[in-house]
């Protein structure tokens, strides 16, 4: 079987993209005698574009059999609602990929009255769903480009290109981490070419096309440090290479391209990053893919789950795979509940290395791994003044001094999944989690398990454990069972219980 292309974009949003090359730059897919640009930098700026018109779609569910979604489009159809079917991830089967996931999708109109009607008919026919709202573009964004070479030449582009040099090309003051406390500038260095072409925001993209295995090599050294233990970098490879495929083609609909080099899918940022140690456990693993029931697993992962893993369902839609459960990250001990904010509590202000494997002390980590382990527990403290100011330029909702902010449902490894801000001028309701990181936070804060500690002076201090989402492979319980001697496969089989590994290439 075939290795699957990824298309990448290692740069979107942009209005301005500088990209440099030692020798010189050859624009290829537009025309036949497309011009040589010289060597050095080329300036990319947007002259016209438009975003790309966008339809309003409700996503009630997915379904791993075709026919059965099929099925449910034919009894929405005969209610008069008209719903289609968006074919998601990659799925070997019988040597060949096919479809993981049929996402049903029910046309929105914009009265608010048949809106009501609508919701109204999609219940009476899957009465167990909520139906979560999702844009998608119509068609693609017309456009205008001027490209400037370092000797001064303007060519300008109406359409998709790539540029192609004989030496590797760089993508200069490329923003890496946006959003995110470690964000910053780089040149980042790529092969032999990089597609340029616009997003459906209108905003320029750009990005390389490569074999999978080759991203895949990156990534893990983008994602965590090289000197991590072998058998872990093992085991985040078979959960990278398996989560790409599940979510082939979700996370950017409409987009040209299949994922994001940031930290929305899977952080990318090109072949500079290649370590031996990343080479070493991609070669070990190529091919191998974490199964359930015959699918493709949606092998989430996140930095630190501070204890216990959480349920996927609780932090993202229709997520509902039996191996993204509740897990204790200890292997052989019971998950305990943390939803009781009481229980939360008591083991969040615990640090003992005999609680978890992510937990500093649980094995012995050098350098930057260690470091890492002390995001196990964290503290955040913002005056009042510092919070409210946060919130609203964050939501663009003033909500005056903050009265109280009130925990609403807590997952089950402690994180909220909603939050009460009630401040003098506005009530805010914040869900799910990540929207709650972000909102509290002038960046993000590391994860949402945190309870809430008033200051004699108005402020708040964030109690934490954990970073990230906490779904699924615990990256540092992970590294610390690999530095306790286990293998790869083992360390798989206790974050995602009941799933097994097939070689499919
Ligand atoms: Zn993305
Ligand atoms: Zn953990």
């Amino acid at each position: 079987m075939r290795q699957p292309r990824v298309k990448i974009a290692v740069v979107s949003g942009q209005n301005r993209l500088l990209i440099g090359s030692d020798s010189a730059m050859q624009i290829a897919g537009v025309q036949n005698d497309s011009p040589v640009l010289s060597s050095g930098s080329i300036e990319i700026e947007i002259d016209k574009a438009e975003p790309a018109p966008l339809e309003e779609w409700l996503w009630c569910g997915k379904y791993f059999r075709k026919e059965e979604a099929a099925n449910h489009c034919v009894k929405l159809a005969s209610k008069g609602i008209e719903s289609r079917l968006w074919e998601v991830g990659l799925n070997p089967v019988k040597g060949e990929w096919s479809h993981r996931e049929y996402r049903l999708l029910v046309r929105l109109h914009d009265e608010a009255a048949d809106k009501r009607e609508l919701l109204h008919n999609i219940e009476e026919v899957f009465p167990e769903i909520v139906p979560v709202e999702i844009q998608l573009p119509t068609e693609r964004p017309s456009f205008i480009i001027n490209l400037k070479d370092s000797s001064g030449r303007e060519t300008r582009i109406e359409k998709a290109f790539s540029l192609n040099a004989d030496s590797p090309l760089q993508i200069l003051e490329a923003p890496v981490g946006e959003g995110f406390h470690w964000q910053h500038f780089e040149n980042l260095e790529f092969e032999d070419s990089i597609w340029v072409d616009m997003g459906i925001d209108g905003k320029l993209c750009c990005g390389v096309e490569i074999d999978i295995e080759d991203y895949l090599t990156s990534v893990n050294s983008s994602e965590m440090p090289a000197d991590s233990p072998q058998e872990f970098l093992k085991a985040q490879v078979v959960a990278a290479r398996s989560w790409l495929l599940a979510n082939w083609g979700s996370h950017h609909p409409g987009e040209p391209y299949t994922i994001c080099g940031g930290d929305h899918c899977q952080c990318y940022y090109g072949p500079s990053r290649i370590r031996e140690s990343s080479k070493a456990a991609v070669n070990n693993t190529r091919g191998e893919l974490l199964m359930y029931d015959g699918t493709v697993c949606d092998a989430r992962y996140a930095k630190t789950c501070g204890g216990m893993t959480e349920p996927a369902a609780n932090v993202w839609s229709f997520s509902e795979e039996p191996y993204l459960g509740h897990i204790r990250d200890l292997p052989g001990e019971k998950a305990v509940d943390f939803s009781d904010e009481n229980k939360f509590r008591e083991f969040q202000q615990r640090n003992e290395p005999v609680d978890s494997c992510c937990a500093p002390g649980y094995a012995e980590l050098k350098g930057r791994l260690a470091e890492l382990a002390e995001l196990y527990r964290w503290d955040e403290s913002l005056s009042n003044g510092e919070l409210s100011a946060i919130i609203l330029n964050k939501t663009g909702i003033d909500p005056g001094r903050i009265l109280n902010l009130i925990p609403g449902i807590r997952g089950q490894s402690g994180r909220l999944i909603e939050l009460y801000i009630i401040g003098e001028n506005a009530e805010l309701s914040l869900s799910p989690e990540l929207e709650i990181r972000r909102v509290l936070s002038q960046t993000h804060l590391p994860s949402s398990a945190f309870w809430i500690e008033r200051t004699d002076s108005d402020g708040f201090i964030f109690h934490g454990l954990g970073w990230g989402h906490g779904v699924g492979l615990c990256q540092m319980g992970a590294v610390s069972l690999a530095a306790r001697g286990m293998g790869h496969k083992s360390i798989l089989a206790h974050y995602f219980p009941n799933t097994s590994i097939q070689k499919i290439y």
